[in-house]
């Protein structure tokens, strides 16, 4: 798939491996970045690599749990660049803790930058898409949302509610031309899933049927064909990526 794809959370982990991929693949990255420090701590770094494949990258500040923020972001993006032929609904977040000890904000702002964000893109992304009659959106869920994860009760509604915001907008927006899917992700190696203690991991990967865990890379690859024109027929779709966990 050729033009240009806008990837929230883009600095690091899944995000970043997302972004190499499909600019290899010859597509335009917007990398999205929360803040100034991250554009220059990673975003610099990951387009200027990303030019070497050939490809226009620029990064863009949202904190995209905001829609205002997002609403500039996506404009910002379509000046630079013309059109918007691609969303990865990326950035996500982990404030986990058992039901019980679980505050208001802990739930709060889980929700608001793992779902809320998939509305405030989605939306955006999609009017545009709509009057060019073309565009593929794709959206990280988890296994998490799939199946509940005890300690994650935050984490697992926003997951979950991505597949229902997705198979919606896919009925919506599929007369458009518009394919709609998301990728639910089992334990793959990232910053994110550093935090976990070793008893975490070793828990995780006794129930991994390929006992190993996954790569960010594994992820980009099934997101990258889903962006591609190989997937033209696939829409409200939710792909696990987990090496057989949770069957
Ligand atoms: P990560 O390494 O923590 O990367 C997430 C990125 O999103 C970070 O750069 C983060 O910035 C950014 N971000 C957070 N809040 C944001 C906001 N409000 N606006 C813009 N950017 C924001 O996580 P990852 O492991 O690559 O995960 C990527 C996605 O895959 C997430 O949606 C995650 O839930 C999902 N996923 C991951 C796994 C896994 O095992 N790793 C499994 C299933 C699903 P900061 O560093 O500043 O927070």
């Amino acid at each position: 798939m050729s033009g240009t794809v806008i990837i929230t959370g883009a600095a690091q982990g899944i995000g970043a491996a997302i972004a190499e991929k499909l600019a290899k693949n010859g597509m335009n990255i917007a990398i999205n970045c929360i803040n100034e420090a991250q554009v220059e701590s990673n975003g610099n770094q990951l387009a200027q690599k990303l030019r070497g494949y050939g490809v226009e990258a620029e990064c863009f500040i949202a904190d995209v749990s905001d829609f205002e923020q997002c609403r500039i972001m996506v404009d910002a993006v379509k000046e630079r660049f013309g059109t918007i032929d691609g969303l990865v609904n990326n950035a996500g977040i982990t404030r986990d803790g058992l039901l019980v000890r679980m505050s208001e904000e802990a739930y709060d702002s889980v929700i608001a930058v793992n779902q809320k964000s998939v509305y405030n893109m989605m939306k955006l992304v999609s009017a545009i898409m709509i009057k060019q009659r073309s565009g593929k959106i794709v959206s990280l869920s988890s296994v998490a949302g799939v199946h509940g994860n005890p300690g994650q009760f935050n984490y697992s509604a926003s997951k979950a509610a991505i597949i229902g915001m997705t198979k919606s907008a896919a009925k919506e927006l599929g007369s458009r031309g518009i394919n709609v899917n998301a990728v639910a992700p089992g334990f793959i190696e990232t910053p994110m899933t550093d935090k976990l203690t070793e008893d975490q991991k070793q828990a995780i990967l006794s129930a991994v049927a390929m006992k190993r865990y996954g790569k960010a890379e594994e992820v980009a690859n099934v997101v990258a064909f889903l962006m591609s024109d190989e997937a033209s027929y696939v829409t409200g779709q939710v792909i696990e990526i987990s090496g057989g966990l949770s069957m």
